[in-house]
């Protein structure tokens, strides 16, 4: 669990954290505009195609290790720990589908908090957004403590969202990082992100930077926050390469 803080414990009227390099902003500056909010008509659900692999379908928690999160009607609900996928991944597209369920108490970073990790690494946060004021890095969507989404489609509370990720994993050269990670994330249909960089494994109130060692593939996790947030239809592609390789005899 990163993302520790429940509303805005920790943060001055500012913001709490370290100055953001290129930008004028400090990490969870809370003076960084808020982005507008888009109406949708909620989860865009899209059924797994042939090639995915199939994290949840309403039943199975087989791709995940150690699973102590509940299956109840269908929902995956975050419980105790993170739940980790045993399949390791890198580039890739992952369609998953989530609520925050309805009536429960939100209050800024608490009461509605979970995320997608990204090869154990990169956050996109989920959090209850619709009419709920947080840091803008920290929001539904965001790349978290690094960039806000380009808008805000987070439908009310209690509704079925969706998230269509394509995650570019990083490139290294020996320690170096050459290609930073990039994300573009689809929000309910919305485009929060596209291809934006990652300045380095998801950090709270700290600047990410990217370490000298990483795995070339690591497990995707969902955050418990301490919240009983809901899940449902996960999977995951992995995408080909195009055929700029060698011609085959
Ligand atoms: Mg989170």
């Amino acid at each position: 669990m990163i993302a520790g803080v429940g509303g805005l414990q920790g943060l001055s009227a500012e913001g709490g954290g370290e100055k953001m390099t290129g930008t004028p902003w400090t990490v969870h500056d809370m003076s960084r505009p808020v982005p507008p909010l888009v109406t949708t008509k909620g989860a865009v659900s899209v059924a797994a195609p042939s090639d995915a692999k199939i994290l949840f379908d309403g039943k199975d928690l087989s791709a995940w290790r150690d699973a102590k999160w509940k299956v109840q009607d269908g929902v995956l609900i975050a419980a105790e720990n993170d739940l980790t996928t045993i399949e390791e991944f890198g580039n890739c597209q992952l369609h998953i589908e989530w609520r925050i369920p309805a009536g429960r108490k939100v209050d800024g970073q608490g009461g509605g908090n979970s995320g997608i990790f990204l090869m154990n690494r990169y956050e996109v946060q989920v959090l209850q957004s619709n009419n709920n004021r947080t840091y803008a890095d920290g929001q539904a969507g965001a790349i978290y403590g690094q960039s806000p989404p380009l808008v805000n489609a987070t439908a009310p509370q209690g509704e079925w969202q969706s998230y269509d990720i394509i995650f570019e994993a990083p490139v290294y050269e020996g320690k170096e990082v050459k290609k930073p990670a990039r994300v573009t994330v689809l929000h309910n249909g919305v485009l929060l992100h596209h291809a934006k960089e990652f300045i380095g494994p998801t950090q709270h109130m700290k600047l990410a930077t990217y370490p000298e060692n990483h795995p070339a593939k690591a497990p995707l996790h969902l955050q418990f926050h301490g919240d009983p947030i809901e899940y449902r239809n996960i999977w995951i592609r992995e995408p080909s390469a195009y055929d700029i390789g060698a011609k085959p005899e």
